[in-house]
């Protein structure tokens, strides 16, 4: 039997989420710096593994930013979340779209279990500062992807200046996002999620920081990791599921 304690999942963080989830996709609303940094990471994604006609599973989907720009990129995406607000919101947002999606309320781990190995690409983004156990989800994202696969984490470093530009900076000062969105203590060094990933049986093939310019209010991407930031992993052809 499931519950809070043995599952991966925080019941806080998810209503968190599910009290956000009818503003999601206004893009001048809390979910805002999601919208501007999408088309960014799809760039990233999309440089390192040809999504088109491929099997890809957006784990922690939310509300659909990148679980539907997936899919107009030709993808044959799957989401899943544990929160069932952002996901009611994501297929009644499909419905208006037209974009193609499969939404399910089901743990990455649960789906490892259920369909191993049967994806080419694995996305995991801005998901894994918000679970108990981040190395068990790596975990399930490594056995969802096939041998030979892709899988894709983007984070928050854990540091002095992204405690000041991801928390005091985004949600006190500039109010990019709700006071509350993120807890300092479960941000992630990259150094622990290479070790994780390492563990887990991923090959870290490249990483990139996201920045901020709030004087022009842009994001880029580029070098450092020291606040926001990507890493791409390959599963080895050779691995068995
Ligand atoms: N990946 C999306 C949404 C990020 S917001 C994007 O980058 O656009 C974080 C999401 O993680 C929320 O939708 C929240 O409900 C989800 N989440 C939090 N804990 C989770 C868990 N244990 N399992 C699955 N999803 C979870």
């Amino acid at each position: 039997m499931a519950t809070e304690q043995i599952e991966n999942v925080d019941q806080g963080e998810v209503a968190k989420f599910n009290a956000l989830a009818s503003r999601w996709w206004d893009p001048e609303g809390d979910f805002r710096p999601l919208h501007e940094i999408n088309p960014l990471r799809l760039d990233w994604i999309r440089q390192h593994a040809d999504i088109g006609g491929k099997q890809v599973v957006d784990i922690g989907c939310g509300g659909g930013i990148l679980a539907e720009s997936m899919s107009v990129a030709g993808a044959s995406v799957k989401g899943i979340d544990l929160a069932d607000k952002p996901l009611a919101v994501a297929k009644l947002h499909q419905k208006e779209s037209g974009v193609e999606v499969d939404y399910e309320q089901i743990s990455a781990e649960a789906l490892a279990d259920a369909r191993p190995g049967e994806f080419d690409v694995v996305t995991c983004l801005e998901m894994l500062e918000h679970v108990p156990d981040p190395a068990e989800t790596i975990r399930a994202c490594t056995a969802l992807v096939k041998p030979g696969g892709h899988v894709f984490f983007s984070t928050i470093n854990r540091n002095p200046k992204s405690f000041l530009f991801a928390i005091v900076g985004a949600e006190y000062v500039l109010r990019l996002l709700p006071k509350g969105t993120h807890e300092y203590e479960k941000f992630i060094r990259p150094s622990e999620l290479d070790e994780w990933s390492r563990a887990a049986g991923l090959e870290l093939k490249d990483s990139i920081g996201l920045h901020y310019n709030p004087i022009t209010k842009d994001y880029t991407l580029g070098k450092g990791l020291d606040v926001n930031y990507m890493m791409y992993y390959q599963r080895p052809a050779e691995s068995t599921p």
